[in-house]
């Protein structure tokens, strides 16, 4: 490794920190977009509830079938809030590297282009891969949805046909959406590290001064992890965990990867 390899992954790394601590915030955005679902079925239950603080037994097909709605929106919010999570990561992730090469070899180095295309690409990249499971982001998001309101139907349901007091539907509630946190977070740690590991990968095959991606294990530190597998291997012949900016199997090694990728030079 080169002085000024070094220099670069080291800022590279710095910035890749750095995304971390806004991933953590971008979690915080998206669980707070769905939430707004929950607001929405209280207000719906309260609608539904008659003066004694029970949902009349009658109504409850009515109900469940509103759940739809609720349904919806938990798409149509979460698919939103992954859209600005991978847009704003692209656009981190792009300037992020033309900083550190520009910072490391100088103005002549960097690509001094608009990166809105650059950016699109990576967007286009990450809602339209496929991963292990054979399943698109969207599906994922449609797939969470439903999950959530399985789980609210059965609360909702049983709390209807044992007449209980709405305060307690509402906190089960609560405990449903609570339950689904960790979906929402692994959604944006995963879909966000990928943008941002595309982000790197695909300005590297634009840029004339990198030859090459060397990937480094995720902060969980597991030799079984796929991440710790690519960073030991040499593929390629370009080195040891060394790949070309277009192989994409270091772009998501696995789900909830935080692996990142520093930049061989030519
Ligand atoms: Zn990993």
């Amino acid at each position: 490794m080169t002085d000024n390899e070094r220099k670069l992954a080291e800022l590279l790394e710095k910035a890749a920190a750095g995304y971390g601590k806004l991933n953590a915030k971008q979690q915080k955005f998206a669980v707070g977009e769905i939430d707004r679902t929950r607001l929405e079925l209280i207000e719906l239950l309260n609608e539904y509830a008659g003066k004694d603080g029970t949902i009349p037994r009658g109504r409850v097909n009515t109900l469940l079938r509103d759940l739809a709605g609720i349904e919806d929106n938990i798409r149509k919010y979460g698919t939103s809030a992954l859209d600005s999570v991978i847009k704003e990561t692209a656009a981190y992730g792009t300037a992020a590297a033309e900083a550190a090469v520009v910072k490391t070899l100088g103005d002549s180095a960097g690509l001094g282009i608009s990166f809105n295309r650059m950016n699109a690409d990576v967007f286009s990249y990450v809602v339209n891969r496929f991963d292990t499971d054979g399943l698109v982001l969207s599906d994922r998001i449609w797939r969470m949805a439903g999950e959530t309101r399985d789980e609210l139907n059965k609360v909702i349901r049983s709390a209807i046909i044992r007449g209980q007091d709405l305060k307690t539907t509402v906190a089960q509630v609560r405990g449903v959406y609570a339950n689904d946190t960790w979906k929402i977070k692994r959604l944006v740690v995963t879909e966000g590290n990928t943008a941002y590991r595309a982000a790197d990968a695909i300005y590297a095959q634009k840029s004339d001064v990198v030859s090459g991606l060397q990937i480094h294990r995720g902060k969980a530190d597991r030799p079984d992890h796929k991440c710790t597998v690519l960073s030991l291997a040499d593929s390629y012949g370009m080195g040891t965990g060394v790949y070309p900016a277009t192989a994409t199997e270091i772009y998501n090694p696995h789900p909830n990867c935080t692996s990142f990728l520093t930049y061989v030079l030519t």
